[in-house]
């Protein structure tokens, strides 16, 4: 039997322990998922790190790091505190361990069932001593085309290392998968008009496509991980106005509006700089998700520009202003933006947006919205694994993920659906490096 510190001291001085109750509009202090990461380094019988004692040095900080891009803070300062990716080993990670293996042909699935071997060998169970693994591998030989690929949801990421150390636009978009995200599509919703969209590329307001570190998670993302629960995602059932403070950032209130949108979901988001995300984002966004498969969610763009990590349009170039769908009889409309908060006004069942009114009457009645599909802690069991061993890789690379305009692979990323696994590269990764290396060339 496994108890808390708070458990422990519990039991050592009698005091019984109440299960926290959740007062109306008070968010959840559910406990933290802890998540025991193992990062190991392998080698090949073909191939080793070209500066290993780099490698070594450059991994604890990597995944563990104090700074703030390093997974464990990438993931805490996300989550609010409530998902802490701890070392599974007091050294933080394992290896270089040397497998009788060839790099060559990128071996994946037999690096994942080796490295797996060894960690048995070493009396670490998958489970209890660890539950993710991150292999990280060096990358001369093995012509993976990606710097990264992960399981999705699961438990396995691997780490394509060209340099001497990988990064959080790597290391979290590969983490991004193992929480169940797919690569977030765009479709092009010109004037607002949910009965007319088209595929449009990549969302770039997730490190998930192309919107790298500084744009953390979007809105659906945070609601798949079950990170908006307490009252942090509302779910809309009445016509009315709707206050969003940032979704990212410290502190209390709506993060979120969740509207039913035909047998799919509409997720309203008010982006704005909040600790280390969204300084370069602004403004309310909207997102289709289909069948309410968080996951898989698209940005819905109803403008002509597009803003990118990269490029030079406007914070909010992106942002809705109004929203129609006639068949499920939904407006909605941002009534105020800017500041650190935003006021949507939402009108169902065919209501007319003239007819309600502007300023918030009440706060919205703060039911805690139940997440469908939590999975914040993917298991690690057995089946999950063979799964992912035997499946194959669902490869995109990033050229076609970032840059074509026509491509709606982004949208149409087969999520394997309840415990099955997929695995997704880092496309988005894979031209970092390409462009890193270049420079270094
Ligand atoms: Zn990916």
């Amino acid at each position: 039997m496994k108890l808390s510190a708070l458990g422990r001291i519990a039991l050592a001085t009698g005091i019984t322990v109440l299960a926290t109750a959740t007062l109306p509009g008070t968010p959840a202090a559910a406990a933290p998922v802890k998540r025991k990461m193992l990062p190991v380094l392998v080698e090949f019988s073909d191939a080793s790190f070209q500066f290993p004692d780099k490698v070594k040095a450059s991994t604890p900080d990597t995944y563990f790091g104090a700074k703030s891009d390093s997974a464990a803070s990438y993931l805490s300062e996300l989550s609010r505190g409530q998902y802490k990716l701890v070392p599974a080993v007091p050294e933080q990670f394992l290896g270089p361990i040397k497998l009788d293996l060839s790099a060559a042909g990128c071996p994946h699935g037999k690096i994942n069932q080796m490295t797996r071997d060894e960690l048995a060998k070493r009396g670490l169970v998958a489970g209890e001593d660890y539950d993710s693994i991150s292999i990280v591998f060096p990358a001369q030989k093995t012509n993976c085309p990606w710097a990264g690929l992960a399981t999705l949801p699961g438990p396995t990421t691997w780490i394509n290392l060209y340099g001497t150390a990988s990064g959080i636009d790597v290391v979290g978009h590969e983490l991004g998968h193992n929480l169940g995200f797919g690569h977030q599509g765009r479709v092009k919703c010109t004037g607002g008009n949910l009965g007319a969209c088209k595929s449009g590329g990549a969302s770039h307001t997730t490190i998930m496509a192309g919107g790298y570190r500084p744009a953390g998670f979007s809105a659906p993302e945070m609601i798949r991980a079950g990170w908006l629960n307490g009252g942090a995602s509302q779910k809309v059932t009445k016509s009315g106005v709707y206050t969003l403070r940032s979704l990212h950032g410290k502190g209390s209130g709506v993060r979120a509006l969740d509207i039913a949108l035909g047998g799919d979901r509409l997720v309203i988001e008010y982006r704005h700089a909040a600790g280390n995300f969204d300084a370069k984002l602004e403004g309310v966004h909207a997102y289709r998700v289909p069948k309410g498969s968080y996951g898989a969610s698209s940005l819905i763009d109803t403008t002509t520009a597009d803003k990118t990590a990269t490029n030079n349009a406007p914070p909010n170039a992106d942002a809705i202003t109004k929203l129609t769908d006639k068949a499920s009889k939904l407006s909605v409309a941002v009534v105020s933006s800017g500041g650190g908060q935003a006021k949507v006004k939402v009108a169902l069942n065919g209501d007319s947006l003239a007819s309600i009114d502007a300023a918030p009457t009440k706060s919205p009645s703060p039911s805690p919205s139940a997440t469908p599909t939590p999975s914040a802690s993917p298991s690690a069991n057995t089946a999950t694994e063979a799964e992912s061993d035997g499946s194959e890789p669902v490869t995109e690379l990033g050229s076609r993920e970032l840059t074509a305009a026509d491509d709606d692979s982004s949208t149409t990323m087969p999520l394997v659906a309840g415990g099955g696994a997929a695995l997704l590269a880092a496309g988005l990764g894979f031209l970092l490096l390409k462009r890193r290396r270049g420079k270094h060339a």
